[in-house]
């Protein structure tokens, strides 16, 4: 929405058409999407438009996370706003995208069972990141008797979260954090599954960290932290001097390995781990200087999981075995 915004702002004449597989505005905050307990990483005034504000109307106080009805609510008011919303068909899948010949491209379009082609000079593609589900081969789900679904779709199954006695979450990070708090939250036994062959649980960060307590997403958009992590393009912002003394020499490298251990120690710390047998198994099993983006936002009371179980299971493993 973000390009389709600027380009129509730049080229007020041009046709320009936003085509959306989903039925309404937000990708990840599409009114499908949603379910109780979804709430944003982010504390409000930092997920948002630089040029429109989520103001006080959206209801979000400093200090709290936005709720996903609220994302999506600001995010079809943006559209609005600018003009993007009357630009965009929903329900309309790219199939294809060819490269014509001389320039331009021919995609292929599917809308209500429908195929339909599409002739363009210039394509944009922001398709995200979590679009396309990964849905693991798991022997016997066929006949399990029970839903099997992917996190992406847990609005569609929001009634479980009042039908279900128990809930098997597999998967480590973020969005198996927010399935597992939310059917928690709703009485249901849960029972998280991580495999042993990934990378294990996620880094949960407080929002607010290091012994004095600083906001953690301002605190990673501070130069002083990008010093800290090795980055092929780092010697583009003009410092790397420090770069080379902090990546490149012995020093350097103590320096950083020790700022990392004492952050990673005080989110093991405030998050409590090791306060009792069951969390601990949530411990990340990755050093935290090596997280890059699968860091998350610890924004739920994470006692409130009633019982997360660590199962050592292989994806081809029995699911209904196992989970018993
Ligand atoms: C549950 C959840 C919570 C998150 N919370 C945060 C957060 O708090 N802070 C943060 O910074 N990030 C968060 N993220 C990351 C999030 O992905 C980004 O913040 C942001 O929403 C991504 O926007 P996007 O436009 O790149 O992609 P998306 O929001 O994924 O939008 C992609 C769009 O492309 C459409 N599309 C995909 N394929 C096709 C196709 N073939 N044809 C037509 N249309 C197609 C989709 O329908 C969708 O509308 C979260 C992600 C998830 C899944």
């Amino acid at each position: 929405m973000a390009a389709a915004k600027a380009y129509i702002e730049l080229h007020p004449s041009a046709k320009v058409v936003v085509l959306d597989e989903a039925a309404t505005v937000g990708g990840v905050w599409a009114e499908h999407r949603l379910h109780p307990g979804l709430v944003s990483n982010n504390l409000l005034g930092t997920y948002e438009y630089s040029d429109f504000p989520m103001d006080e109307s959206y209801g979000v106080k400093p200090g709290q996370p936005i709720p996903g009805t609220v994302v999506h609510a600001y995010l079809r008011n943006y559209a609005q706003r600018f003009g993007v919303l009357a630009h965009i068909r929903f329900k309309s899948k790219v199939e294809t995208a060819e490269r014509k010949e001389g320039g331009g491209w021919v995609l292929t379009v599917s809308s209500d069972g429908q195929q339909s082609q599409l002739s363009t000079a210039r394509l944009i593609i922001a398709t995200g990141l979590t679009s396309e589900p990964f849905m693991p081969a798991l022997q016997g789900s066929e006949k399990f008797g029970a839903p099997v679904f992917h996190s992406k779709d847990l609005g569609r199954y929001v009634n479980s979260l009042q039908s279900a006695e128990s809930v098997v979450v597999y998967g480590g990070t973020k969005s198996a954090w927010d399935a597992a708090y939310s059917y928690a939250t709703a009485g249901v036994e849960v029972n998280m599954v991580i495999r042993e062959s990934g990378h294990g649980p996620v880094w949960m960060s407080p929002p607010y960290v290091t012994p004095l307590k600083r906001w953690l997403e301002k605190l990673v958009h501070t130069r002083f932290l990008t010093w800290f992590s090795p980055c092929i393009w780092g010697n583009a912002d003009g410092y790397s001097t420090i770069r080379n003394f902090f990546h490149g020499t012995a020093v350097g490298r103590k320096i950083v390995d020790t700022f990392w251990a004492i952050l990673g120690n005080d989110l093991v710390t405030l998050n409590g781990y090791d306060k009792h047998p069951e969390t601990k198994k949530l411990k990340p099993w990755t050093d935290a200087f090596y997280t890059g983006s699968t860091i998350s936002i610890l924004n739920q009371n994470f006692p409130m999981l009633k019982r997360i179980m660590l199962l050592n299971m292989k994806p081809s493993e029995n699911l209904r075995t196992k989970a018993m």
